[in-house]
């Protein structure tokens, strides 16, 4: 196996054994074939649609396929044979639909699970040994940016907003890392492309998450436990959130957040229910720790699963399309066998003090107070921004966001969103004439809502959002994020720090374009990175 698409990867240069995330080699290998499939599936996909076709279930399941493929989502074999054999299936269609074949191999008809394997460990990233290295690393940058473009549109689409301006893009992209006639411009154009579409899959989720549940509004969030029954939910998808709180409505049982599902206190169309009590832990890498010491039953929607240590595998669920092995699998939303758990489970048997967050500044809490902002920095009371935000992860030399945090000045505001709050988010920071110091806009899905507060700050002061006081110290760990910083770069943001550590699969002819065009930086120190944002 081979395989280089997150920030853990081993000793920063790929995982080869087997991932540091437990991603086995078979499902490595199962992976890496899905990803060729849809390849040239995308191919012919593309020669379809310039003759007018359309297929809406054949979008769906490209959403769906190469998000499974994300770090942390899915690590099901079985799950994957499906997967590819769909593949498989749509390109024989479209194969006759336009009377072309694919320039790959991607036929897994009549081949079982250890044959799939074995064609998978063929067609890895490292198949072609001759691919000159920019456009390996620029291909597969492409690739992990459609990975993160997909898991949008497939949240996007859950709540029933789509844009087939997405899934075409995706065959374009997809299509475009078999095409040895682009050189490193084309793709650096049709990465850029991939952040720009990003924002539309963005607006989409904005609008599903916005119009069905409510704007968010600043919400106190208990981190301490309510005595009885309990059912944890991680994972980013508010669907399945709202569906387990209707279902477990007036059954005794109290619904607590993990990781990503913090900011969810904040919908009003989730936060009515009364059982939805509070936050429980941290981020997703602490998982194990943390759910082997709670009481009741877990639910993992979307990404972010772990190994499930042995104390805790009966009591952990799947949805959606997070898999792993012998786990119990939601596939119809029906959450009675979570429901059932939670009841057996003894639950916490006392309520527990603990600390309040807050939460719930998203884009219409900030924006509603634009004018007070905008009288703090006129007045000089508020001298700079810093979005600190992204994904969390294990390793140590993400204190150094902890340590941001705690040195940015009094008079200075820490927007944050995604998973890498949690290195903060408990910490009194006080407010600048009340408008809070910290402010937690949502989850990594709620770039977009970061994104639209800096352009309407840039808009307020008649200047881009490169002249604002605002400095963006990101934290990446998966595709997700890879997508987001392409959104970025394409609406022309510069001066990024990123760490803890930079892509193994950006090569260093690669960086350079990133940091001529951006000014992309790798984090350096607390005290460096501050000067330089302060001027
Ligand atoms: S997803 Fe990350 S940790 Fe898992 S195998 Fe790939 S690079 Fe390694």
């Amino acid at each position: 196996m081979f395989c280089y698409q997150c920030e853990q990867t081993a000793k920063g240069k790929g995982c080869d054994k087997v991932g540091i995330c437990g991603k086995q080699p078979d499902v490595a290998a199962l992976q890496d074939l899905l990803i060729h499939g849809v390849k040239g599936m995308s191919y012919l996909a593309n020669e379809a649609g310039k003759k007018g076709f359309k297929d809406a279930q054949m979008d769906k399941f490209l959403f769906e396929a190469v998000f499974s493929t994300l770090t942390n989502v899915d690590f099901d074999p079985a799950r994957f044979e499906i997967l590819i054999a769909k593949c498989s299936e749509y390109s024989t269609k479209l194969s006759k639909e336009t009377g072309v074949n694919s320039p790959v191999d991607c036929s897994c008809s009549g081949k079982n699970l250890g044959e799939l394997v074995a064609f998978g460990e063929k067609v890895g990233i490292n198949a072609d040994e001759n691919l000159n290295e920019d456009i390996r690393s620029l291909r597969e940058l492409l690739i992990y940016g459609l990975k993160g473009l997909a898991a949008y549109a497939d949240h996007a689409g859950i709540l029933g907003q789509t844009d087939e301006v997405i899934a075409s893009f995706m065959y374009e992209g997809f299509a475009a890392t078999l095409d040895d006639s682009l050189g490193v411009n084309e793709l650096v154009g049709l990465v850029l492309k991939c952040g720009e579409i990003n924002i539309r899959a963005m607006e989409l989720l904005d609008a599903g998450n916005t119009g069905t549940y409510g704007h968010p509004i600043p919400t106190e969030v208990p981190l301490g436990a309510k005595k009885g029954k309990a059912i944890l939910v991680s994972g980013h998808d508010l669907k399945d959130l709202a569906m387990l709180l209707e279902q477990t409505d007036g059954k005794g049982i109290n619904i607590y957040t993990h990781g990503e599902m913090l900011p969810t206190h904040g919908y009003p169309e989730l936060k009515k229910y009364s059982h939805f009590h509070g936050h429980y832990g941290t981020a997703w890498q602490n998982q194990v720790k943390e759910f082997k010491a709670f009481p009741g039953a877990i639910l993992m929607t979307t990404n972010c699963i772990q190994k499930p240590n042995e104390s805790y595998q009966p009591n952990i669920f799947t949805t959606g399309l997070v898999g792993w092995p012998g786990v119990t699998h939601i596939a119809d939303k029906d959450f009675t066998p979570v429901i059932e758990k939670a009841l057996s489970l003894p639950g916490f048997d006392a309520d527990t003090e603990g600390k309040k967050v807050m939460v719930g500044f998203a884009r219409n809490s900030v924006l509603g107070v634009a004018d007070k902002i905008i009288e703090a920095v006129k007045g000089d009371a508020l001298k700079h921004f810093f979005l600190v935000g992204g994904c969390d992860g294990a390793k140590p030399g993400r204190n150094y966001y902890t340590d941001f945090v705690d040195q940015v000045p009094q008079d200075c505001v820490v927007l944050t969103l995604a998973c890498g709050k949690f290195r903060f988010f408990d910490k009194e920071m006080g407010d600048i004439g009340g408008i809070p110091r910290l402010l937690d806009v949502g989850q990594c899905n709620d770039a977009y809502s970061a994104v639209q507060i800096a352009l309407a700050l840039a808009n307020a002061f008649d200047c881009g959002v490169n002249d604002l006081p605002l400095s963006f110290i990101l934290s990446w760990y998966e595709q997700k994020a890879v997508v987001i910083l392409l959104s970025l770069l394409h609406l022309g943001i510069k001066n990024i720090k990123l760490g803890p550590s930079l892509p193994a699969f950006i090569s260093p002819n690669v960086l350079n374009v990133l940091v001529e065009n951006f000014n992309i930086a790798p984090i350096s120190t607390v005290e460096e990175d501050m000067k330089a944002c302060l001027g």
